[in-house]
């Protein structure tokens, strides 16, 4: 390539009159992006400095154009050295080498570049602007965002097509979605990029609900979304459990041509294993003309998470002959198949082959299923030592993957020991005291029970609420733990009281040693366990769908022991199937059973 290149340049006119020597050759122009190298984009340049063509405006900017921007030729180093021997920049070239440095390595530079700008008297344009709000989001300087959108205002384009979308994006990565949220309100008629934008920042920011209403108003708008718009839209239903309006997204990517992006096939898979339907991820990935390693990954994790455990493995065994190369998620999916399948010593053997074979960097993910495969498995204090001997600091999530592993087994000390390590990190998490309350609980330990309890009220510890949610007829309606217990009773609460009634009939015990107060009554504690939030959405669905038809409820934090234990009775009385995605896995509860075999 080196060669055709010089040759075509020892074509080129060599009698040039001074017109032509003015002006830089057409086919030197034409040459640069045929460049495949900054080595061949030199040769070119030696070219124009012999012909005397280097200083002129058109080659320089073409020069630095192609430093900053194709990806085999990008030198920002490079680039620099051109631009500063330009004597007067103007705006256009600013421009090219902040864009550059906002999109390569050094997003910083161009907001310094940015200061020179302004040293120089040039006025910065929409392209300045929407580079700069770039460099802003990665380095995720929000105050230095700010106040380049007030210069932006001022200078009348804020509200510019170009600039809104890079300013919503500014605001999502610097966590503010309220002010994300106010730029594109403002906009009087957003345009795709500008949608795309604020629903990526709605899914970010966990309000997948607000993500697909904003994804809807697109599609009544009569704007065409793109790949990036169902990207977020199906994760956003793969957040709430969605699967209807999954199956709808589905219907529209096929209608549009979108599934010949692999990227937005490998989010169907995603949404469908998370909604609960494995089978659909399974014929999506399986219809699949092309799979990447993200493809197989999702599947692998698809069949991890519904307790498939043998299938994630052979997936991998098919991904490694297909000669797609396993990535850190891939892992992730087959140590989770291992832990939940009690594969202690497979679990070991991949997660040594992923270091070894794959040179992969165990991320605390990972560590995190290493330490739940031997909890499971009881290793308690193979666990505890494998924690304590990682060539990194443990996190608290670490220990407390540890903590929940003790709860099942029902070793109290160990987990006083355990937590011990926990709270030397972070004693503010209420659950903590939640789970070791309720392991003294069930062994009758009262007196640490009400130590515990007075100490996190000491330290001010939260718990997170439960929360629950579930789809019908397109709209998901979320429930919060205890929703029933402030606010007046409903039709809904009603009927839970009904159902409960029902339940203990057929044999359903509250487990009331799970509710963390110790000091209040009996009966009102069945009345704090009776309205956590899975029960509410379940009884929902009761309520709301025809007989015979699948619920589906996803929640925020595990399921516990007495919600697991109605969901089972209410699966064999009604003969519905439940799905229930908790924080951990998948519960298919079918006739008085679930599919997780009681352990999770
Ligand atoms: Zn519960
Ligand atoms: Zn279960």
């Amino acid at each position: 390539m080196a060669m055709s290149i010089l040759q075509c340049i020892s074509h080129s006119p060599t009698e040039v009159n001074i017109e032509v020597a003015l002006q830089p050759s057409p086919s030197i122009l034409s040459l640069m992006p045929k460049c495949t190298s900054l080595r061949e984009l030199k040769q070119i340049q030696a070219y124009t400095i012999k012909t005397h063509l280097h200083n002129t405006h058109t080659v320089l900017t073409k020069l630095i154009n192609f430093c900053t921007s194709n990806p085999t030729t990008a030198s920002m180093d490079h680039a620099h050295q051109i631009f500063d021997q330009i004597p007067h920049p103007d705006i256009i070239l600013f421009n090219t080498m902040a864009r550059g440095y906002a999109r390569f390595d050094d997003p910083l530079r161009a907001i310094l570049l940015f200061c020179q700008v302004l040293f120089s008297g040039l006025l910065p344009d929409d392209y300045t602007f929407s580079s700069l709000f770039k460099a802003c989001a990665r380095l995720k300087a929000l105050q230095e965002g700010k106040q380049l959108h007030c210069l932006a205002f001022k200078l009348g384009v804020s509200g510019n097509m170009y600039v809104c979308p890079t300013l919503i994006n500014m605001y999502t990565a610097c966590n503010d979605m309220d002010a994300a949220r106010r730029v594109f309100d403002k906009i009087d008629e957003p345009c795709v990029v500008a949608y795309n934008a604020i629903i990526t920042s709605c899914a970010r920011s966990s309000q997948p609900n607000e993500a697909l209403a904003l994804f809807r108003e697109l599609q009544e708008s009569g704007l065409k979304p793109t790949d990036v718009t169902m990207l977020v839209a199906l994760s956003s239903c793969a957040l709430l459990g969605a699967l209807d309006l999954g199956k709808w997204i589905h219907e529209y990517v096929k209608k549009n041509g979108f599934d010949q992006y692999v990227k937005v096939n490998t989010a169907l898979i995603d949404m469908y294993a998370k909604c609960g339907s494995l089978e659909d991820a399974v014929s999506v990935f399986r219809e699949m003309p092309r799979r990447d390693t993200q493809a197989w990954s999702a599947m692998i994790v698809g069949y991890a998470t519904h307790g498939h455990g043998s299938q994630a493995l052979s997936m991998l065994e098919e991904m490694k002959k297909a000669k797609v190369q396993p990535d850190e998620i891939s892992f992730l999916g087959i140590l989770y198949a291992c832990s939940h399948n009690g594969l202690v010593e497979e679990g070991y053997d991949h997660f040594y082959s992923m270091i070894h074979e794959y040179g992969i960097v165990p991320s605390i993910k990972h560590y995190g299923c290493m330490v739940d495969l031997l909890g499971r498995a009881g290793r308690l204090e193979e666990a505890y030592k494998f924690i304590d001997e990682l060539p990194i600091k443990p996190t608290p999530i670490l220990w407390r993957t540890l903590l929940s592993s003790c709860s099942s087994h029902g070793n109290v000390e160990m987990a006083k020991q355990v937590i011990e390590r926990i709270f030397e990190l972070d004693d503010s998490h209420g659950g903590d005291y939640v789970i070791l309350s309720n392991l003294c609980a069930r062994n009758g330990r009262w007196d640490d029970v009400n130590y515990l309890r007075k100490t996190m009220a000491d330290k001010g510890a939260m718990k997170v609420p439960g929360c629950s949610s579930i789809e019908v007829n397109n709209v998901v309606h979320e429930f919060f733990a205890g929703d029933g217990v402030r606010s007046t009773s409903t039709v809904l609460h009603r009927a839970l009281d009904e159902l409960v009634k029902e339940l203990k009939l057929a044999g359903y015990v509250p487990d009331t040693s799970l509710v963390f107060y110790a000091d209040i009554e009996d009966e009102e504690k069945e009345i704090v366990l009776r309205y956590h939030s899975e029960k509410l959405a379940i009884t929902y669905g009761l309520l709301n769908t025809p007989p015979g038809t699948t619920i589906r409820v996803v929640k925020n934090l595990r399921v516990c022991v007495d919600c697991h234990n109605a969901a089972k009775f209410i699966s064999l009385i009604f003969g519905r199937q439940i799905i229930l995605r908790d924080v951990q896995r998948f519960h298919h509860f079918k006739d008085g059973k679930c599919s997780c075999g009681d352990y999770w």
